[in-house]
């Protein structure tokens, strides 16, 4: 059920204006060029319509109010419809929907429904599902009358199918093909791939058939690997323990030999002190002698001082006898002379006197001077020289003294010396005696150490040929990992216990596989992880692209057969609905024309003809692209809808010989018959009675009641009768600004509207 429409900026309609259509049948009158017709227009424009062209304007702007006197143009034009959906007519869960484009001068086109943003495909399968079809059959613009008349057959069928409501099945059908196109063109690419890959995956296949050739070697190669590490593992480690055990003795041997030998060494080096010790004892031997010679000179000073004391001492025993006896006693010359002097002097004084008593005076006198010399000089000596002499013999003595004294620390020097001199020679002998032993040990020493260093040499040659074995095995542990993985060396967990046997068994064993390894090198598998890897992902892809097409088949079938089946439905649906308007058509033909006959067929022409392409598909471009039509000339057998027509009385046969109004009649006769058979909600019939005089028109006044019954009616007109009919009825006026204004009438009013 149609509620509304409500324009605002389409074309002469600047303002928001809105018609309410809550009665069956409205009209719309007014003047020419008043803007009736924009509102039928503005229908297809909210309902999608694609073509500029059929909206009556050249652009998009055109469609946009363009301004008048005093008023400013427009940015954007839209329409909205509202539909009553209680009665669920659109297979939406809302009570009312609306559809809303709106455009811009920028020539976009935006679709709402119910004020949400949509595609314009979303608003034709919307409508396609109410039977409100995009081939406009439910609206007739002025003009169009006997549009379905002027079709050609094609385009019938598509009206016809679309007032079936069969064109969703259409538009299933064609989304089917696509699909389907698109499916055999996934097949194509999905055959041309596997093709490509064939040659690889089958290179592949002959690789991975070799590398599983080389795997079971590869498992031969680890098994040899293992027993062969097994059996070398456990002989070098026998071996090293054996060496280990051998080399014990003459190492301990040697540890000793060596201490020996460290130590007559050390008695040898200690003898490089000889030297030391010899000039020691030469530097002994000089003080020694040094010491004797002062030994000496002091003993000879000793007899020197003795021999002076012991003279000292008979000429002190002398001195004192002389000193005691007179006849020893001595007078000095001098004194002798004095007492002669005084003599003289007195036989002088007298010698000239022959006085006797003065010469006995004098005689006298001489006896006294001779007397008194004598008794001067008759005194025990009374010189020094005894005590001179013992003075001398005193200092003799403390000398004598001093020198013994320097004699004993001489003598004690000696023996000191004497004796440092005897150790020292004593440890030179000692020395030289150990030198000698020392000297012998360490000839002893190394002749011993000689034996044990070949007993070791051959034990080294050994530990040797052990150390390149277990080299060896190392290497080959390397190697074998690397060729077979760590499952190759993993012999220590090899619980087998071994046998000891021969070592060239193990080396027959080596042989082996290097042997196994050539074969495995001369498979010349270079990594087999990345061309296993390789394969599965190529026979994966392989796998997947044939499930690919096993699923592209099947659904190309379904494809096919839903195909099948819609057209089967199209073909039986379109048949009976056919037969039904035929029925319809008959009886408002013959109402109109008050006899004859009419009916549809069903034809099939084939005819070189130009093929737009069609613009009422899904794929729509959008609004004003009539550019995206493509013409070109083909071959087309198709199928389509004739018309035959009988009028009565008259001996008129075919579309071609009917007049202006027997076409309009004809054509509004199929049209009920169309909208009776499959209602849609409305219909909108501009000026379709223009055609009719007054006895038509009444007839045609009675169809539009009856059509009422079904679809909401909607009609543009200045017939009275037809005006007569409605329950609304809106005038058009437009003024000297340009703009529709919108107002509802009575019909009384109408009529003089409509003049
Ligand atoms: P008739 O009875 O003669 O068929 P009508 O009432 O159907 O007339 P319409 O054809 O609906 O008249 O209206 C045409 C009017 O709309 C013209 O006056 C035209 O100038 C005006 N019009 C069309 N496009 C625009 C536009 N983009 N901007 C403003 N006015 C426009």
């Amino acid at each position: 059920m149609l509620k509304s429409i409500e324009l605002a900026g389409f074309k002469s309609f600047a303002k928001k204006s809105v018609l309410n259509f809550n009665t069956p049948i409205s009209s719309i009158v007014g003047p020419n060029g008043s803007g009736k017709s924009n509102v039928a227009e503005a229908f297809r424009f909210v309902l999608g319509e694609q073509s500029i062209k059929s909206l009556r304007g050249k652009r998009v702007e055109d469609l946009i109010f363009n301004g008048g006197k005093d008023a400013a143009r427009a940015n954007r034009a839209s329409a909205k419809v509202v539909f009553d959906n209680t009665r669920r007519i659109f297979n939406l869960d809302f009570d009312e929907v609306s559809l809303e484009r709106v455009i811009h001068r920028d020539s976009v086109s935006e679709y709402f429904i119910n004020g949400s943003a949509v595609r314009l495909k979303d608003i034709i399968e919307l409508l396609a599902s109410a039977h409100i079809g995009a081939s406009g059959h439910h609206i007739i613009s002025q003009g169009e009358a006997d549009k379905i008349l002027n079709a050609n057959i094609k385009e019938r069928r598509e009206m016809i199918e679309d007032a079936l409501g069969l064109k969703i099945y259409h538009y299933k059908k064609e989304d089917s093909q696509r699909k389907l196109v698109k499916t055999e063109e996934n097949i194509k690419q999905v055959e041309s791939l596997r093709r490509e890959i064939a040659p690889h995956l089958k290179f592949l296949k002959k690789q991975v058939e070799k590398i599983e050739k080389t795997i079971e070697m590869r498992e031969q190669l680890k098994n040899f690997y293992l027993e062969y590490f097994k059996r070398e593992d456990d002989y070098i480690k026998a071996e090293k323990a054996r060496l280990v055990e051998e080399k014990r003795v003459p190492l301990a041997e040697l540890a000793r030999l060596e201490q020996e030998l460290k130590q007559a060494k050390e008695i040898l080096s200690r003898s490089e002190s000889k030297d030391v010790k010899s000039d020691e004892i030469m530097r002994l031997e000089s003080e020694l002698r040094e010491t004797r010679l002062s030994k000496d000179l002091l003993v000879r000073e000793i007899g020197r001082i003795e021999g002076e004391i012991s003279y000292l001492d008979r000429q002190y025993k002398k001195q004192m006898q002389a000193a005691t006896s007179v006849e020893a006693k001595k007078v000095d010359l001098s004194t002798v002379e004095s007492m002669i002097g005084l003599v003289s002097q007195e036989i002088e004084a007298s010698s000239n006197s022959s006085d006797l008593s003065l010469i006995k005076n004098t005689l006298n006198k001489i006896k006294g001077i001779l007397l008194n010399f004598i008794n001067e000089n008759k005194a025990p000596a009374v010189d020094d020289s005894h005590k001179e002499t013992e003075q001398e013999m005193a200092t003799l003595r403390v000398r004598k003294e001093e020198v013994e004294k320097e004699l004993i620390d001489i003598k004690n020097k000696e023996s000191e010396f004497t004796a440092k001199y005897n150790s020292v020679k004593e440890e030179i002998e000692k020395e030289k005696d150990s030198n000698r032993d020392a000297e012998k040990a360490v000839f002893r020493i190394m002749a011993e150490q000689n034996e044990i260093n070949t007993k070791l040499a051959g034990l080294q040659n050994r530990e040797e040929r052990l150390t390149t074995d277990e080299n060896n095995f190392k290497q080959e542990l390397t190697e074998a990992g690397v060729l077979v993985g760590v499952e190759a060396v993993r012999y220590k967990e090899l619980l087998l216990e071994m046998m000891p046997e021969e070592r060239g068994n193990q080396e027959e064993r080596r042989k082996n596989i290097e042997r196994l390894k050539i074969r495995i090198e001369d498979a010349g598998i270079g990594s087999s992880d990345e061309v296993l890897r390789e394969y599965r992902d190529a026979s994966e892809r392989d796998t997947f692209l044939e499930k690919e097409l096993v699923d592209l088949g099947a659904s190309s079938v379904s494809l096919q057969a839903l195909i099948k089946e819609l057209d089967d439905k199209l073909t039986t649906e379109f048949k009976i609905g056919v037969e039904k308007i035929n029925t319809q058509f008959q009886e408002f033909f013959s109402k109109m024309f008050g006899g004859g006959t009419a009916k549809l067929s069903v034809i099939r022409e084939v005819k070189k003809k130009r093929r737009d392409t069609d613009l009422s598909g899904l794929e729509v471009g959008e609004l004003g692209d009539e550019s995206f039509d493509q013409t070109q000339a083909e071959e087309v057998s198709e199928e389509g809808i004739d018309i035959e027509v009988n009028l009565p009385k008259k001996k008129i046969k075919g579309l071609m010989m009917l007049s202006g109004g027997e076409r309009a009649l004809t054509s509004i006769a199929l049209l009920f018959a169309m909208s009776q058979v499959n209602p849609p909600p409305f219909i909108i019939l501009d000026e379709t009675d223009a055609a009719l005089d007054e006895a038509n028109s009444k007839k045609y006044g009675d169809m539009i009641t009856e059509l009422s019954k079904y679809s909401q009616l909607i009609l543009v007109t200045h017939n009275r009768e037809t005006m007569s009919r409605a329950g609304i009825i809106y005038g058009v006026t437009m003024g000297m600004d340009g703009i529709s204004k919108l107002l509802s009438i009575q019909f009384d009013e109408a009529v003089q509207v409509a003049k």
